[in-house]
C-alpha cells in the first residue's frame, strides 16, 4: 500500500468550497475529527499525523464504529432510563466520531436515535414532536389589530404596545404571534428540521437587506415596521441614530448638564471620539449647537426628530 493511500483511508468524507474571497478550499473530516477550512494537502498531512499519532485511540474509535461488543463496559447503559418523552430502548449505531448513540421510542409512537450526550445534557427530548406542539400552540394565539386605511396596529401579546406595519406585509404575517423583545416584533417560528427559530418581524420582512448593510428604523422605534420607517445603512450610519444615553441630564442627545461650571455642555461623537461643541448657559442654543451638529456630521442619517 503507498503512502499515499494509507494517508487516503484517514479521510471519510470531503467537501470542496470558496471562501468569500474566492480562496478554493477542501474540506475534509478525518475518522477521529473534523479537518475544517484547509487546502487539502494540509489536510491529507494533517489525517495522516494525526492518525498515526493516535493510531491507538483510532483504532479503538473504528472498532466501536464496528458496534465491538468490548467497548460496551465504557459506556453507561442507558436502557430503560426515560428523558422526556423519550425511553432508551438499547444501544445503537455509534456516530461518526465513535461516541455512543441510543434507540429510544417517543411517547407518541416514534422511534428515533440519538446520541447519549444529547439525552444526558436533556438536548433532545422527545422526537421533535414536543417542539412542533408547542409552536403550533404559540401559533394559536393570535394578536389584537386594528386597521386604518393603509396601516395596521396589531398589539404585542405580551405587552401593550402596539406595532405599526403596513396592511399588505400584516396580511402576510398574521399568521404568526408577535411579541415584544428587546423591543422588537417577534415570532416563533418552526423551521423544517423541527427547531424553533426567534424572528424578527423586520428581519423577515425586508429579507432584502444588502451585505454588509443593516435594518435601521428611521424614527428610531423599533415596533415602527411600516415601509417608510425602514432603511438599510451600515452599522456606522446605525450608530449616529442612536437615541439619547441613560446619563443623559438634559432630555436631549448629547447635551448635558455640568455641575461644576453651571453650563451646558454639547458634544457629537464621531468615530467613537467625542467632539466637544461648546458650553451654552441657555440650553436652547445648546441643543441648537448639536443639531447644526447632527446635519454637519450625520446628514440624512441623523434621528428625525
Ligand atoms: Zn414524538
Amino acid at each position: 500500500m503507498s503512502e499515499i493511500e494509507k494517508i487516503e483511508r484517514y479521510i471519510s468524507k470531503r467537501e470542496s468550497g470558496k471562501f468569500p474571497l474566492g480562496t478554493p478550499y477542501q474540506m475534509c473530516m478525518s475518522e477521529m475529527q473534523p479537518l475544517a477550512h484547509m487546502n487539502a494537502v494540509d489536510a491529507v498531512c494533517l489525517a495522516f499525523d494525526y492518525g498515526r499519532a493516535k493510531g491507538y485511540r483510532a483504532a479503538k474509535a473504528a472498532e466501536r464504529r464496528r458496534g465491538g461488543e468490548a467497548d460496551m463496559s465504557r459506556f453507561i447503559d442507558l436502557t430503560g432510563q426515560r428523558f422526556g418523552r423519550l425511553t432508551v430502548v438499547g444501544r445503537g449505531e455509534n456516530d461518526q466520531y465513535g461516541r455512543a448513540r441510543w434507540n429510544c421510542k417517543c411517547d407518541c409512537g416514534t422511534a428515533k436515535i440519538v446520541a447519549g450526550y444529547q439525552l444526558r445534557g436533556g438536548y433532545i427530548q422527545s422526537c421533535g414532536c414536543l417542539q412542533k406542539e408547542r409552536a403550533s400552540e404559540a401559533s394559536k394565539k393570535h394578536n389584537v389589530f386594528r386597521v386604518y386605511g393603509d396601516i395596521v396596529y396589531v398589539t404585542m401579546s405580551n405587552s401593550d404596545n402596539e406595532m405599526i406595519v403596513d396592511k399588505d406585509v400584516w396580511e402576510w404575517v398574521k399568521n404568526y404571534c408577535w411579541y415584544e423583545s428587546h423591543g422588537y416584533a417577534t415570532t416563533n417560528m418552526l423551521m423544517d428540521d423541527g427547531t424553533i427559530k426567534h424572528v424578527r418581524l423586520h428581519v423577515y420582512v425586508f429579507s432584502d437587506c444588502p451585505v454588509g448593510k443593516v435594518r435601521d428604523h428611521i424614527n428610531g422605534n423599533r415596533l415602527d415596521n411600516r415601509r417608510d420607517n425602514i432603511r438599510f445603512v451600515t452599522t456606522q450610519q446605525n450608530n449616529h441614530n442612536h437615541g439619547k444615553s441613560k446619563m443623559n441630564t438634559s432630555g436631549h442627545a448629547g447635551v448635558s448638564w455640568e455641575a461644576d461650571r453651571k453650563k451646558w455642555l454639547a458634544r457629537i461623537k464621531i468615530d467613537n471620539k467625542h467632539i466637544n461643541l461648546g458650553r451654552f448657559s441657555n440650553l436652547q442654543d445648546a441643543i441648537a449647537a448639536r443639531e447644526a451638529a447632527e446635519v454637519k456630521y450625520f446628514g440624512e442619517y441623523r434621528r428625525k426628530k
